[in-house]
């Protein structure tokens, strides 16, 4: 029986991650990603066909060679501040990608949605752990470009019976404990890559992102979330649909939250390294504190988080970017 499942980004942090975990379960992931922000060296688990999401006869084909029992959209931009300023870039990749994405697995027979979709999309509410059923008021681009997404996906439920999992992640880290792929970005902007490559000297001081918002310490505070945990849901996601089960949306998040400075001394803790930083302004678009209530992940899709805590966290990404060289090109 065809086992393959196409993933959108399957060459990127989240996505590689993703393939090795489908090939663990025994299905056959088939990504389609153009690299422009992923590597093709990381495609280890399954054939890559370059491709544009905003390529619709390429999605075409693809989805006629393979003939996928499902899709897992991965495939985005994804950085908060980028979307403050370029917000045209994230309604046309993301939006009209996944748009272009929904036709062609509709047009192809190809009805169960696996959706990466982000806590951003809830925004800035007075410190609340957010759940499910919280208000989405994306207070960026990215955010908001994923919310529309969702609502896409909805239509296209109510319309063609496109079933979906949706995903809504807070903070995504750590990497494969068996160092195969990890997190690489080119420029990175994510705390804890920036904050080891500042350990071991790479890059400047790690600068905090404001030191004034409501929070004990004054940082912004999120709930990291291990990658292979994460990804352990999507394939959770995946069974869902395949067991016939209807649409769900998920947040994945652990309902701990850490602040930068929490991190930063966490970091240390794990390194032994000192963590130079500096203090510095806000960055546009960050919300004060994302917090996941999970309890429906773990109750619904048996969904058990095995490495998200943060030393475990760091201590992959750390092992991870000792070797990062030898793997990516840069
Ligand atoms: N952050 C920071 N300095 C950096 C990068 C990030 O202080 O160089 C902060 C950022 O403001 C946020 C947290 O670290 O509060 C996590 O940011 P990241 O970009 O890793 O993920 P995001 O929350 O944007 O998804």
């Amino acid at each position: 029986m065809n086992k393959n499942v196409l993933v959108t980004g399957g060459a990127g942090y989240i996505g590689s991650h993703a393939c090795k975990a489908l090939r663990e379960a025994g299905f056959v992931p088939v990504t389609f990603d153009n690299c422009s922000t992923g590597w093709a060296e990381a495609v280890k688990f399954g054939p890559l066909e370059r491709g544009d999401l905003l390529d619709r006869a390429r999605l075409d084909e693809v989805f006629a060679q393979y003939q996928p029992i499902a899709v897992m959209h991965f495939a985005a931009l994804s950085q908060v501040g980028e979307s403050m300023q370029e917000p045209g870039r994230y309604w046309r990749d993301n939006v009209t990608g996944a748009l272009n994405l929904a036709e062609a697995a509709v047009a192809a027979g190809c009805l169960d949605f696996v959706f990466s979709s982000t806590c951003a999309t809830y925004g800035d509410q007075d410190n609340v752990v957010l759940d499910e059923n919280s208000q989405q008021l994306p207070i960026n681009a990215y955010g908001a470009s994923k919310r529309a997404i969702e609502d896409i996906l909805s239509d296209f439920e109510a319309a063609y019976g496109l079933r979906s999992v949706i995903f809504r992640y807070f903070n995504v880290a750590g990497a494969d404990p068996d160092a195969e792929v990890g997190e690489f970005h080119q420029p990175e902007t994510h705390l804890i890559p920036l904050m080891l490559d500042a350990i071991d000297g790479k890059r400047d001081a790690l600068t905090i992102f404001g030191t004034d918002y409501d929070t004990p310490d004054g940082t912004c505070i999120r709930d990291y979330v291990h990658v292979c945990d994460l990804v352990d849901a999507h394939v959770l996601g995946l069974k869902w649909l395949k067991d016939g089960k209807d649409s769900r949306v998920f947040n994945l998040g652990t309902g701990d939250g850490f602040s930068v400075r929490q991190v930063i001394s966490h970091s240390h803790a794990v390194t032994n390294r000192d963590v130079p930083y500096v203090e510095g302004a806000r960055r546009a678009g960050d919300c004060t504190k994302l917090v996941s209530g999970s309890t429906r992940a773990v109750a619904e899709l048996g969904w058990e988080p095995k490495r998200s805590n943060l030393q475990a966290m760091i201590k992959d990404a750390w092992r991870w970017h000792q070797k990062t060289e030898a793997h990516y090109k840069a």
